[in-house]
């Protein structure tokens, strides 16, 4: 049995669903852990193109079984809707097959309604968030009064939770000047989301490690990147939950020995959405020429990307956190064609030196970064499928960030298409 953990490496946007979807045909389970509607994997059946936010990607090879982890917060909503353009495009979705945690929390219109009223309220500082809600559904769930899956089956019992909850929202949403919410039409809602959605149901944790004791592969899927842990990340611009492997025990609701593997998924460059500290931001025609070769616009906002070079750093940093066992190093092939390629090696700030990410928000605002320049290299790298078929730079690359993060490559992804990429070493393998 291998219980291997996906993490993204960086600030997120690492391409961790095709990464997930080559592993994810090894595991005979795939879990959400954290976060809510953000991920998002793009899948084409037979032509027809669906987007999931929420379902494990998992849910396409017939014999895997796709679970949302007491971690995550769901929108019924947006799940139900995926469920629906799952059926529409001809894959069923059986109990056996999608488990949906008791545990996990729900996220309300009341949410979404918080979340752009302190957007709105906010102006020109507002902090972009995706508008989802997903922010104060987390809130919810450490102040108490959050709404979860197994609170649905109980009319009487939910209606009390539903009036504690909007008796603070909507204190909150009037002193925005926003409309409020009435506990009537959220319980009807509610009764419709528990008749389609009670079948799926269950005790994940359990579910996971059964699985697990039976010898199953299981991979854990996580959200958004590392440096945007809420505790661990560049505070306070970061998610709402923690993304950091050692969560995906805790939002799966297994001990910690079930994670035998832990893979962080890295860009050979950086990027970054929204605000927040970026220490190897570049500003000028080489960050424009990244976000263009690689397509750096958000997939839900449409926000140009930062951009700026690889952060070892900040990669060293993510990979203590997450115990990393191997890194998968996409999108190498969007350095191609640069005369020579940069990567900070270090930081410095007011006379000493910083090999990892700082804590402090003036050093992680002002630290200069310390550079290598490597020599760059051309041509696609598309169609590589070994390492022996990349440019020797290129190969010099990915063998430089191996060494300097101490961690080795496990797999390297260089385009878009769903077979460009090759593995280094297989961690499924028995050992
Ligand atoms: P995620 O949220 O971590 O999955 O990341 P994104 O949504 O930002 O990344 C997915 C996008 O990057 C998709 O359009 C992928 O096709 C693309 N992508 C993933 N890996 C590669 C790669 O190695 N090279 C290139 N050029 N594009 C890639």
């Amino acid at each position: 049995m291998r219980g291997l953990v996906i993490v993204g490496a960086q600030w997120g946007d690492e391409g961790k669903g095709k990464v997930v979807d080559h592993y994810a045909r090894r595991a005979e389970m795939v879990v959400r852990y954290q976060g809510g509607a953000n991920a998002g994997h793009t899948l084409v059946v037979d032509g027809h193109k669906t987007v999931l936010h929420l379902v494990p990607s998992g849910i396409l090879h017939p014999k895997t079984v796709c679970a949302v982890g007491p971690g995550c917060v769901v929108d019924p909503r947006a799940l139900l809707g995926e469920l629906d353009a799952l059926a529409a495009a001809g894959v069923v979705i059986e109990p056996e097959r999608f488990l949906l945690s008791e545990r996990a929390h729900l996220v309300l219109p009341v949410h979404a309604a918080v979340d752009r009223a302190r957007e709105v309220a906010a102006g020109r500082d507002a902090i972009g968030t995706t508008g989802r809600g997903i922010g104060p559904a987390y809130e919810d769930v450490v102040a108490r009064r959050g709404i979860r899956f197994a609170d649905l089956g109980d009319p009487a019992h939910l209606r009390g939770r539903l009036e504690a909850l909007l008796f603070e929202r909507n204190l909150l949403l009037a002193g925005l000047g926003a409309p409020t919410f009435e506990v009537e039409g959220l319980l009807e809602a509610l009764a419709a989301v528990h008749a389609r959605l009670a079948p799926f149901v269950c005790d994940v944790g359990r579910a996971v490690a059964d699985a697990a004791a039976r010898g199953a592969h299981i991979l854990f899927e996580g959200a958004q990147g590392t440096l945007l842990d809420v505790v661990h990340g560049s505070y306070p611009f970061v998610t709402s939950s923690a993304t950091v492997a050692a969560s995906a025990a805790i939002g799966t609701g297994v001990g910690p020995r079930l994670l035998t593997d832990v893979i962080g998924i890295t860009k050979a460059y950086c990027t970054r959405v929204g605000a927040g500290p970026f220490p190897t931001e570049l500003d000028d025609a080489i960050g424009e020429r990244l976000r263009a070769a690689g397509h750096e616009f958000g997939a839900t906002t449409g926000r140009p990307r930062r951009c700026g070079w690889l952060d070892l750093p900040a990669l060293r940093y993510a990979a203590r956190l997450n115990g990393l066992t191997g890194l998968a190093l996409t999108k190498l092939d969007v350095l191609s064609g640069l005369e020579a390629v940069r990567v900070a090696v270090a930081y410095q700030w007011r006379g000493r030196t910083w090999d990892e990410l700082p804590a402090d928000p003036a050093a992680i605002r002002e630290v200069t970064p310390i550079y290598e320049t490597l020599p760059g290299w051309v041509g696609d790298l598309g169609g590589a499928r070994h390492l022996d078929a990349l440019p020797e730079a290129a190969r010099r690359y990915v063998a430089f960030v191996e060494e300097a993060v101490g961690v080795p490559v496990a797999l390297v992804s260089v385009g878009p298409g769903r077979e460009a990429l090759f593995e280094l070493a297989d961690p499924f393998a028995a050992r």
